[in-house]
């Protein structure tokens, strides 16, 4: 990168929406980022041009053989600001993920300068109502038509915009999970650390019988041995164990999540002791039945926190805390959102 921006001017805005009452992932603003990769030039073309649909190979290599991989993130309004909470995070784990995938790594400034221009294009589109966010989709994919099994020679990376209520509406809502022990999410050596969009196709089928027992989403275990927790669909794991907070550590088939890695940070500066440790899963089981666990969380861009109610471990059923939200799950939300929103200090240069 570092050319030159264009930006194409669309001819027609569309109408915003009411954004209390949107679906997630269904609006998207007027414009996008795009640029492309060619072996002769690396990345270039970058521009901001109108919102459109792809035109694409039918022999295109994502289709076929799934070099792809996205990431997730959100901008927030304060009076006339736009927030946005650890950009460069982002960047720097979609290489991460390109390097896994054999895919042409982008300049992680760039994609940022980027992406930031974008938002002054698309500030009237950041909602500003209670916990609603603009949310940021950048994605890089293979688009090569071309058959043979190998690293595709050319790309195409975009970023687009979707308004979104908030996730809980105005208090934080107790959720169920599914301890899963048949299917697994990814191996070690596999690609469970990277944002690779086929990660996401492989957890569906799992994600479906979870909703069909009545629970909302999955809880992993490890993909070699089947006993140690490793993370929910799109969230880290987090519990409250002898007034300690507990997660898994990362082991290279659990996605290291910004949120994860900003709330152990954060609890660290509150004062709370934070462990990153192997758990298994009979371990939390035992410690649910004895109260020693006395509150579950996962954690993730999407809600922040998302408290636990209903956990179930080899068909039993643990409740949690009562099915209420927990203080420290309360305490580090509230700190949380107040820093994404700007309206608390941000002692560590999170907001952008
Ligand atoms: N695990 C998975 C599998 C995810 O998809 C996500 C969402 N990106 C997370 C964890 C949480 O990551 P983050 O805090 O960066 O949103």
């Amino acid at each position: 990168m570092g050319q030159t921006l264009q930006i194409e001017r669309a001819n027609q805005l569309k109408n915003k929406p009411d954004v209390s009452t949107i679906k997630f992932g269904t609006v998207f603003t007027d414009y996008m980022f795009t640029s492309r990769y060619t072996p002769e030039y690396g990345w270039s073309e970058h521009s901001i041009i109108p919102y459109q649909n792809l035109q694409l190979s039918p022999s295109c290599q994502a289709i076929h053989y799934g070099q792809s991989v996205f990431e997730g993130l959100k901008a927030y309004k304060n009076g006339d600001d736009v927030l946005v909470f650890r950009p460069d995070q982002n960047f720097k784990r979609m290489n991460q993920s390109l390097s896994r995938l054999s895919m042409p790594e982008i300049n992680e400034e760039n994609a940022l300068d980027a992406l930031l221009e974008l938002l002054k294009v698309e500030r009237d589109w950041v909602p500003d109502g209670e916990g609603q966010s603009l949310y940021i989709r950048p994605f890089v994919f293979a688009d090569e038509p071309f058959l043979g099994v190998r690293p595709s020679e050319s790309y195409q990376f975009n970023i687009i915009l979707s308004p979104v209520a908030s996730y809980y509406g105005n208090q934080l809502n107790p959720s169920s999970l599914y301890v899963e022990d048949d299917f697994v999410r990814s191996v070690r050596g596999g690609v469970g650390f990277a944002k690779a969009s086929g990660n996401y196709a492989a957890s569906l089928l799992a994600q479906k019988k979870a909703n069909e027992l009545g629970y909302e989403q999955v809880l992993w275990l490890d993909g070699v041995e089947q006993k140690y927790v490793e993370e929910v669909g799109s969230m880290n794991i987090f519990f409250v164990r002898d007034n300690e907070l507990v997660t898994p550590k990362l082991n290279g088939s659990i996605l290291p999540g910004i949120t994860r890695k900003s709330l152990i940070e954060l609890a660290e500066y509150k004062g709370y002791t934070v462990k990153e440790e192997s758990i298994h899963i009979d371990d939390l089981a035992n410690d649910l039945h004895s109260g020693r666990i006395t509150e579950v969380f996962g954690a993730g861009t999407a809600a922040v926190i998302s408290p636990v109610g209903r956990l179930n471990i080899h068909g039993v059923d643990h409740i949690v805390n009562d099915n209420q939200i927990g203080p420290v799950s309360q305490d580090l939300y509230d700190h949380f959102t107040d820093i994404q929103y700007g309206r608390r200090e941000d002692p560590f240069g999170w907001v952008v």
